[in-house]
């Protein structure tokens, strides 16, 4: 097969990627032609003589483009269309692009030229797109110790190594200690409370493994651990499984206690040859909050500001469980089973009851009105190349009716697909080097149910929620007006930003004139009634208050741990967790527990001195549609400032200035609060 009848390679030149031909056998010929050219290209580029945006960056940028018009569709397709054809040739895929980035990010001669470029007389005229891209190059270079010299840089990559290492380890624990242990149950007394769809679950289990040939098998995975803490019956068993869960990597060759000791020593240092304080502020850095100050008394104001009303909700599920449980003193193994009794008890709804009101095209059709509204735009279906009969694609049209972006929408669950929900880049907008416009498109990817019979898709009002999510970080894809590659649509938005657009699109779900757009029955085509918005509302906002809290006790923890707290110092991990737990909990775990060695977000994941990235994105995006709530739901002229001040911007400017111009003044906590029926 010539290169030329590659559809992969077909793709660098159309303007959607060729799915209907792609085939597992073209990945490695079209990656190992495209590495091979890109690597020839950088040599010459790496001798450029005085280097400018136009003889180097704007290179560095095709260079980047060509790359991700081929690999981006097979990580697409690894995604959504596995085979056991495509895993290996995928593997080997993944092992060759990761060698080609940690190449760039290495190349002393790269980093020098753009040096140069930075510092030639010719930056001055680049325009404010050019000139972030290449500060955020150099920044880039300058995190990842390409100042050190000598002892210093050895150091530095030795610090890096070893950190890798410690994060693989850290997982390994807990994925071993996860697997370690089982909760085989023989007598059926001990399944009271649990639904069928569990028990048959841990039958299947049982059966499935070598060691058991009957009775109902639990284990510290997800989902069997937390419906067996939310329905089982048997308190002794919770606490036994609880234990087990809280103590993960907490003893002999598992315990992540001395990893953690030694990341966080590593990590110290590492920040400290880079020229930081400390590791927090090296990971703020290329963060949007300013610096570690301003993210703990962020989450402090949050976490005072919650605790009332998250003391009188365990006040409530005190009580509750002490009169209708007959549990005299809750535990921390009593929670989750009481609290879901209690929210039965509260507001017995349920999804059935709701999904007939959510019929698949009522919607998407609401959804499209909504933001077409908004933002003066049309979406319209079209043809285009696909990987699956159920996927479909759509143009955006601008009020011009000129074409200014596209998504597909993959929206059933189905084998040889990931799980979860997500959107992901399909092409970016930028002006290409000829001179045309490439407009962003992007894909939308849920795991839904498809529609059984003649019957339509029916959704959960959590479904709809995840469409507005997905659909935000589409549109800050879609609806970017830069024209620069890497700062253009989610490209360079810095990560405690990237959740505002998504998170935003939420709140929509909860207006009872929004959900009008699309809410109908789809037999009777009759409207929402009022009194199962009334309880939907009622229990968005059940135990709000803890839920924040606990996410605030780690975020604070994570932040503490890589600011204040020091490796070598006489305190140890144990006892700031201690402290943070006795500032901000309102239901103290019991001493045993040992979650920090199970926090594989901060440990092996890329959150270090970043957990806070949740809440903060959450308290932007509240407080952005509060200005919609004092201006008016649907309002085109408060939609177009949003669109302008942030969506628009990409990573091309300071996200924290748009958001206040945007609301002509700093970021508020009160929206989210209030959302949360805390004030
Ligand atoms: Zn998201």
């Amino acid at each position: 097969m010539s290169n030329q009848d590659n559809p992969l390679l077909q793709s660098l030149n159309t303007e959607l990627p060729q799915f209907d031909n792609m085939e597992p056998k073209h990945v490695l010929p079209a990656l190992n032609h495209i590495l091979e050219s890109n690597q020839k290209s950088l040599e010459r580029l790496t001798v450029v003589e005085n280097p400018t945006w136009d003889n180097f960056m704007a290179q560095l940028e095709r260079l980047d483009e060509q790359l991700q018009r081929v690999w981006g569709p097979v990580t697409h397709l690894n995604a959504v269309k596995n085979s056991d054809e495509l895993r290996p040739i995928y593997q080997e895929s993944v092992q060759k692009v990761s060698a080609y980035h940690a190449d760039l990010a290495q190349n002393e001669a790269l980093y020098a030229a753009i040096k140069q470029v930075r510092s030639d007389k010719s930056f001055a005229a680049l325009n404010d797109e050019q000139k972030q891209v290449v500060e955020h190059a150099l920044r880039d270079f300058r995190l990842s110790g390409a100042e050190l010299k000598g002892a210093d840089k050895e150091r530095y990559k030795a610090i890096q190594m070893r950190l890798s290492e410690l994060a693989t380890t850290f997982e390994q624990h807990v994925l071993d200690a996860t697997r370690a242990f089982e909760l085989h149950i023989t007598e059926e007394t001990d399944l009271a409370g649990l639904p069928d769809s569990i028990r048959d679950g841990a039958a299947q289990r049982a059966t499935e493994s070598d060691k058991y040939e009957s009775g109902w098998l639990f284990t510290l995975d997800i989902p069997s651990y937390l419906p067996f803490m939310q329905y089982a019956e048997s308190r002794v068993l919770r606490e036994r499984i609880y234990s087990a869960y809280v103590t993960r990597a907490s003893e002999g060759e598992l315990d992540n206690a001395p990893v953690i000791d030694e990341t966080l020593k590593l990590r110290r240092e590492a920040a400290a040859l880079i020229g930081f304080d400390d590791y927090g502020s090296y990971s703020l850095a290329t963060k949007m909050a300013e610096n570690t100050d301003e993210v703990v008394n962020f989450l402090r104001e949050l976490a005072q500001k919650s605790r009332k009303v998250a003391e009188s909700e365990v006040a409530e599920l005190e009580t509750f469980a002490k009169a209708n449980l007959g549990i005299d003193e809750l535990q921390a193994w009593d929670v989750p089973f009481a609290s879901e009794k209690l929210r039965l008890h509260t507001y017995a709804i349920s999804d059935e009851e709701l999904k007939p009101y959510f019929p698949e095209q009522k919607v998407l059709n609401g959804m499209f009105a909504l933001v077409e509204r908004l933002y003066s735009i049309e979406i319209r279906e079209e043809p285009a190349p696909k990987w699956h009969k159920n996927v479909r694609f759509f143009d955006i049209y601008d009020k011009n009716s000129e074409k200014i972006a596209g998504f597909y929408l993959d929206p059933y669950a189905r084998a040889h697909k990931r799980g979860g929900a997500w959107m992901d880049e399909c092409t970016v907008r930028f002006h290409k080097e000829d001179g045309t416009l490439q407009l962003p498109v992007a894909y939308l990817v849920c795991n839904f149910d498809a529609p059984v019979g003649d019957k339509p898709a029916l959704w959960t009002h959590n479904e709809v929620l995840t469409l507005f999510h997905e659909f935000g970080h589409g549109l800050h894809h879609m609806l970017t007006q830069v024209n620069t590659r890497s700062v253009s649509g989610i490209n360079g938005v810095p990560w405690d930003g990237v959740e505002l657009p998504s998170q935003f699109m939420e709140n929509f779900c909860w207006e009872r004139e929004v959900v009008d757009l699309f809410a109908r029955h789809f037999e009777t085509d009759e409207p929402l009634p009022d009194v199962l918005f009334g309880k939907m509302l009622a229990a968005k906002n059940f135990q709000s208050s803890m839920q924040m809290l606990r996410q605030i006790e780690f975020a604070l923890f994570d932040m503490l741990l890589h600011t204040e707290f020091l490796p070598e110092g006489d305190r140890s991990v144990q006892q700031l967790l201690d402290e943070v737990r006795s500032e901000v909990a309102v239901f103290t775990p019991p001493s045993f527990n040992k979650f920090q060695n199970s926090f594989s977000h901060i440990f092996a994941g890329g959150y270090g001195a970043g957990y806070y990235s949740y809440k903060w994105a959450e308290v932007l995006s509240a407080d952005a549609y509060a200005a919609f709530e004092e201006e008016g739901i649907t309002n085109p002229a408060t939609a177009t400032r949003f669109r302008e001040s942030i969506l628009a911007i990409g990573g091309s400017r300071d996200l924290m200035e748009g958001f206040e111009a945007f609301r002509g003044r700093k970021p508020s906590v009160d929206a989210l609060l209030r959302h949360s029926g805390i004030q």
